[in-house]
């Protein structure tokens, strides 16, 4: 388990939890920040700072929010160097509105 940083960081990217994460973990793209859930001690710091309520611990990650664990993760999984965004967030298929039925 690790903590995740979801849609409330886009385009806002406070950085508060930067300073606050004891091991480092936490990565900036261009448009969010992301979190490795191999490095991640689940200390919570980083969700406590963040002014826009954009992180939570995997298992209380909102319904229309699951899918940052898997995006969060894909940045280190895919090697991205800092500035790069997930290509889900890149291409806008974050939104939560593309989860919904038309
Ligand atoms: Fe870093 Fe702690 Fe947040 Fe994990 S929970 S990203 S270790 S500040």
């Amino acid at each position: 388990m690790a903590y995740v940083i979801t849609e409330g960081c886009l385009d806002i990217m406070d950085r508060s939890c930067l300073d606050q994460c004891p091991v480092d973990c936490i990565q900036q793209g261009e448009r969010m920040l992301y979190i490795n859930p191999d490095d991640c001690i689940d200390c919570g710091a980083c969700e406590s700072v963040c002014p826009q309520g954009a992180i939570f611990f995997d298992e209380e990650l909102p319904a229309d929010r699951q899918r940052f664990r898997d995006i969060n993760a894909g940045v280190f999984a895919l090697g991205l160097e800092p500035g790069a965004d997930h290509p889900v967030v890149a291409a806008g298929g974050h939104r939560s509105t593309m989860d919904r039925p038309s």
